[in-house]
């Protein structure tokens, strides 16, 4: 049992009254229904989901399953057979929750996002703001995150922020945009180190592959 999560629960049942604390395996979920709302608050669809506690909580998202069937199982649709939605690339997850994630930002932040999306791709055939599943998800979670499509340049980044290169804070950065590097890429490394030396360096290569 993640005490973590356990401990959230009535907060998030007060401000959900439509979710509900059920029990299976001798641990507690939430089951019930998430509206997603427009911005004059009218309620614009709804889906029946469970949110399921993991270890890593509040390290890592706990796990969100859309169980009436509103949204089709498939990968492309961000959502596995088992129900099982998938929010973002691992990658993005690991960022969010570097100092830990509370149930309600995942439920606001993510979760809601994540059907309004739905309900847009539903109407409009495509998706907003949404990372493409697999390699080429998080392919474009990097190009994002080092501010740049040219994976050649992504090893140099790799090699600046994991193998001792330094540069002073204050010198021009080394991808030559002309910003001081501690406006420019050192945040980016900053991000690297959080998710990880080997990760980073699996990522690329897979990506690159
Ligand atoms: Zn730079």
């Amino acid at each position: 049992m993640n005490q973590t999560f356990q401990n959230e629960l009535s907060e998030v049942i007060t401000k959900f009254p439509d979710l509900s604390i059920r029990q299976i395996n001798g641990q507690d979920i939430l089951k019930g229904i998430l509206d997603i709302c427009d911005e004059s608050s009218s309620v614009t669809g709804s889906f029946s989901v469970e949110i399921h506690s993991t270890e890593k909580f509040p390290y890592r998202f706990p796990k969100i399953f859309e169980v009436g069937g509103e949204i089709p199982c498939n990968a492309d649709w961000h959502k596995y057979a088992d129900n099982l939605c998938c929010l973002t690339v691992e990658q993005d997850e690991i960022l969010i929750c570097r100092r830990g994630v509370s149930l309600l930002y995942f439920i606001e932040k993510m979760a809601i996002p994540y059907f309004a999306n739905q309900l847009y791709r539903q109407k409009t055939g495509h998706y907003l703001n949404e990372y493409p599943h697999g390699k080429d998800g998080v392919k474009l979670f990097y190009a994002e995150l080092i501010k740049s499509n040219d994976v050649k340049f992504w090893h140099s980044c790799y090699e600046h922020a994991f193998l001792n290169t330094r540069t002073g804070r204050n010198e021009k950065c080394y991808c030559n945009s002309g910003a001081k590097y501690k406006k420019c890429h050192l945040p980016v490394e900053k991000k690297l180190h959080i998710i990880g030396k080997q990760k980073v360096l699996d990522d690329i290569n897979w990506i690159t592959a």
